[in-house]
């Protein structure tokens, strides 16, 4: 398969060059020539297979052509280790749990697919792979998981200073070995504006041989399609998907499952006050702006990276992208209430993202009373306990071990300005 840029059809590459540039230097993200479609015989069976071999059948139409079959299933099986289960609120209301991996959230799927997959596509070389990744939370902590003690790479994670949780900076910041983090003094678009100029730097970038794992690296992207097809399963009628959002990568994901072939009913861009897409739906004109710190701070994303791949998949038309995607913001305010509300309603506690989630998701079924809903469910609430604690008090929601281990290991970090220039003469001098 060949890959483009979107911002020019013409740039064109290869598996490698698009999964380990991860960025067109034209600035523009990587999309596949051609969305793959799954065939009839996939959709005759789907209902009967497991988790895995959804996996090995959508892996395969997207990079079948240039990885072999028994790779590809070695990459799915290290990646699909957990589950990623359903669970039913109420009748139409279903919750889609997609942080039963290492470090809680949803972004484990798309950071052990792509470490596997970089680590087939560099084998047999001797040059040190250095991955650079900007994080407003979680992509971090799983891109570190994921790639903690991969011989011949080594991770350089750049996180906003005072941004991210207690709990998630120690899982940026404790792990050691091939793994530093960078204490950015800025905004989560800051860390992704100096990781994007390290990579538009074409010289330095061959130097260090620089790949990205932010979710522009569309290996992160094909594995979260997986879970779409799981859970679509496992209700009675075509659901419609809920998307808490950020930079957009999880519902691009949603949008390739669908063009995989997946029935739905429509999908639902959740934001919190940055609401920059749901604001494009509404009126149709995109303004990227700043960040504001919320307090479901993985979707503080004022530029999202993969709106020109959403843009992409319906053909640049804003009337087609509003005829599948519903755009829905809530503030901090109703976020907390919903956190209260699913507790005292159902004795589930949900967490900041997912409570963005599950607001819109009550919103929108007002206008599609008979079509049930998955709300991806982001993040474990114990990730975000110091709210999970304001709303519902001490001790409600469990911390699982692999959490509560971090607590007493001791955070390591370089402070780093938002500055280009001291960035760059950094990462030089390493
Ligand atoms: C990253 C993240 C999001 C946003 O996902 P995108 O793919 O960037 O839209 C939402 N919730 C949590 C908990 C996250 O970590």
């Amino acid at each position: 398969m060949r890959y483009h840029s979107t911002n020019n059809p013409s740039h064109r590459v290869d598996l490698k060059e698009a999964i380990l540039r991860s960025l067109p230097p034209d600035n523009g993200l990587y999309m596949p020539d051609e969305l793959p479609v799954l065939g009839e015989d996939f959709w005759r069976l789907w209902r009967d297979l497991s988790f895995q071999e959804i996996g090995y059948a959508v892996a395969e139409a997207f990079f079948g052509e240039d990885v072999p079959e028994d790779a590809l299933v070695e990459i799915v099986d290290g990646t699909l280790e957990f589950d990623a289960p359903l669970v039913s609120l109420a009748e139409k209301d279903h919750i889609l749990e997609l942080f039963h991996g290492p470090t809680l959230a949803f972004k484990d799927f798309g950071a052990r697919f792509m470490a596997r997959l970089m680590g087939w596509l560099t084998r047999g070389e001797d040059r040190e792979l250095t991955v650079l990744v900007a994080t407003s939370g979680d992509t971090g902590g799983a891109v570190a998981s994921a790639f903690h003690h991969v011989e011949g790479t080594r991770v350089l994670i750049l996180y906003p200073k005072g941004k991210v949780s207690g709990l998630q900076e120690k899982q940026l910041t404790t792990l050691g070995g091939n793994i530093h983090a960078l204490e950015v003094d800025g905004s989560f678009d800051d860390c992704q504006r100096l990781v994007k100029s390290a990579f538009l730097d074409r010289e330095l970038s061959e130097r260090l041989n620089l790949t990205s794992a932010n979710s522009i690296n569309l290996a992160r992207l094909v594995p979260q399609s997986f879970y779409y097809i799981h859970s679509a399963r496992r209700v009675d009628e075509t659901p419609a998907f809920v998307v808490p959002s950020g930079n957009f990568g999880n519902l691009t994901a949603g949008l390739m499952a669908m063009r995989l072939g997946l029935p739905v009913a429509g999908f639902v861009a959740a934001t919190n006050i940055n609401d920059v897409v749901p604001e494009y739906l509404d009126r149709g004109d995109y303004r990227p702006r700043p960040s504001a710190a919320t307090i479901s701070n993985a979707m503080d994303v004022g530029a999202p990276s993969n709106f020109a791949r959403m843009q992409a998949i319906f053909g640049q038309s804003w009337e087609q992208m509003k005829a599948t995607i519903s755009g829905l913001a809530c503030d901090d305010a109703s976020t907390r209430a919903a956190i209260r509300e699913v507790w005292d309603t159902h004795r589930y506690a949900i967490d900041p993202h997912g409570a963005v989630g599950w607001l819109a998701a009550r919103q929108w079924r007002e206008s599609h009373p008979d079509v049930p809903t998955i709300t991806l469910e982001t993040a474990h609430p114990a990730k975000f306990l110091d709210v999970m604690e304001q709303e519902l008090g001490a001790n409600t929601v469990e911390i699982p071990d692999r959490l509560a281990i971090l607590a007493d290991r001791e955070k390591v970090a370089t402070p780093m300005a938002a500055e280009e220039d001291e960035f760059k003469s950094w990462l030089e001098s390493r």
